[in-house]
């Protein structure tokens, strides 16, 4: 670790030490290929995160190193979660247990706070001797040189170049010459706070990641997620334009349910707060963007790949990273970083992540018209099949697809 001004050079330049650049660092490591991280914080830094790990996220750290799963299980910091709770605006709720068939001895997700889970993450980078983390340096614009790209941090003293740079840089999108994921369009981005606390109840016994949709404030939700030492990350999200519309604030929406929701104020009657609350955007993966650039491949928040459904986003970060590592690899066979060339990275990336995506925002426009989704609920909550048949649609993709058809919610009208 160091923090040096000048001039420097890499193979590969990344901008963020986050999932998204430090697997694309460990996945090109993989291949022989160094790179260099710049990172802004100084380690270990914090996330504002749900802290909710799904098994996506296992089956990335699996492919980097099958290794990191074993020590991730080791932590006494991180909570395996076996499932998902929905609870519907009449408080009814909906427990979704993971399946997990390929690896049934290991628990299919985790909760962990993102300030151990990303120092995870930076020991195995720094374990790697082709790789050069340097941290406390801002990068602040993009440039190009005759045959490189070049990086300048925010005092214009610090200056690295690269053949290729991969933008990790979150949803921060403050640097100048790169490509704004969600350009200011609302729609497509998500606010989310949230805020730690002790002595929260109630808590599923497979530790379920609970999430509530209360009437007045759909189509966001609070989330309950629990965490080791019964303490617990609690947060609200939703999306940005309709933030804006209703002229809502999330810290008031999260305080008054705590309190005035029957349930919830049972599970917080004796909770205490640990931390203040703190605000985050999501960039959502709810419309196609230009995922790259000359000289230039955006991984994660920073290509605006979270769920617009569950505000998921660490696993299509890692994936990101992935799909970055396998481009550069084809680069540098090529001898080819120009836009036209990195355009196979954006078909790539949407090739594998496009149909979720498509199917998640959906949903999450489903969640719009509250009557209709608290109709859904109802069936739901009331059939076990129906309950089944969700558990499916968590990780099958065509299962999922069926919520998209006119054909399922007809069915659903012949059920009791
Ligand atoms: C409230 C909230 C709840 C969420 N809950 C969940 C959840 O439970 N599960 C889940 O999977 N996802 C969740 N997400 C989404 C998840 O946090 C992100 O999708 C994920 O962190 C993306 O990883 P990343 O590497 O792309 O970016 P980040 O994790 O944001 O990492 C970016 C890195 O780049 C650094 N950086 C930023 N700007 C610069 C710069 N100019 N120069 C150098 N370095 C820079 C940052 O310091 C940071 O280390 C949540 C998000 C929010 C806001």
């Amino acid at each position: 670790m160091e923090r040096i001004l000048g001039d420097h050079r890499a193979e590969v330049v990344i901008a963020g030490a986050g999932p998204a650049g430090m697997s694309t660092a460990l996945f090109l490591a993989k291949k022989g290929i160094g790179s260099t991280i710049i990172e802004k914080e100084t380690f270990p830094r914090e996330k504002i995160c749900g802290d909710g790990l799904s098994g996506w996220v296992i089956t990335m750290l699996r492919r980097i190193n099958p290794d990191l799963v074993t020590k991730l299980q080791e932590l006494p910091c991180q909570l395996p979660s076996y499932g998902v709770r929905f609870f519907a605006p009449n408080m009814k709720a909906v427990p979704l247990p993971y399946r997990n068939a390929k690896y049934p001895d290991d628990p299919p997700g985790h909760i962990i706070r993102r300030i151990d889970f990303d120092n995870l993450l930076m020991e195995e980078v720094l374990r790697e001797p082709l790789i050069k983390v340097i941290q406390g340096v801002t990068i602040a614009k993009l440039e190009y040189g005759t045959n490189d790209i070049i990086l300048t941090d925010t005092s214009g003293n610090f200056r690295i170049s690269a053949a290729i740079c991969v933008m990790a840089s979150g949803a921060s999108g403050k640097i100048t010459g790169s490509i704004d994921p969600v350009k200011r369009d609302y729609k497509h981005q998500a606010t989310g706070i949230r805020q730690y606390f002790e002595g929260v109840t109630g808590v599923h016994e497979g530790n379920f990641v609970d999430f509530y949709f209360l009437d007045e404030f759909l189509p966001g939700y609070l989330w309950v997620f629990p965490q080791p030492d019964g303490t617990a990350n609690v947060g609200a999200g939703i999306r940005t334009d309709i933030l804006k519309k209703r002229k809502l604030t999330l810290k008031q929406v999260m305080e008054q349910a705590l309190i005035q929701n029957a349930h919830l104020a049972e599970r917080f009657k004796n909770a205490r707060p640990l931390s203040g609350i703190a605000a985050w955007n999501l960039p959502l993966g709810s419309k196609k963007i230009k995922l790259s650039g000359n000289r230039l491949l955006l991984t994660g928040d920073a290509g605006s790949l979270i769920d617009p459904f569950t505000g998921e986003g660490v696993g299509n970060a890692m994936w990101s990273g992935f799909a970055a590592a396998e481009h550069i690899e084809k680069a540098m066979k090529a001898g080819r970083f120009d836009a036209s060339f990195n355009k196979q990275y954006d078909r790539f990336v949407y090739k594998k992540l496009w149909k979720e995506l498509r199917n998640s925002t959906w949903i999450q426009k489903l969640i719009n018209y509250p009557k209709l989704f608290n109709w859904v609920m109802n069936k739901v909550t009331a059939n076990p099949d129906l309950q089944q048949s969700l558990i499916r649609m968590i990780d099958d993709l065509d299962e999922r697809k069926k919520l998209t058809k006119i054909s399922f919610y007809l069915r659903l009208l012949s059920r009791k």
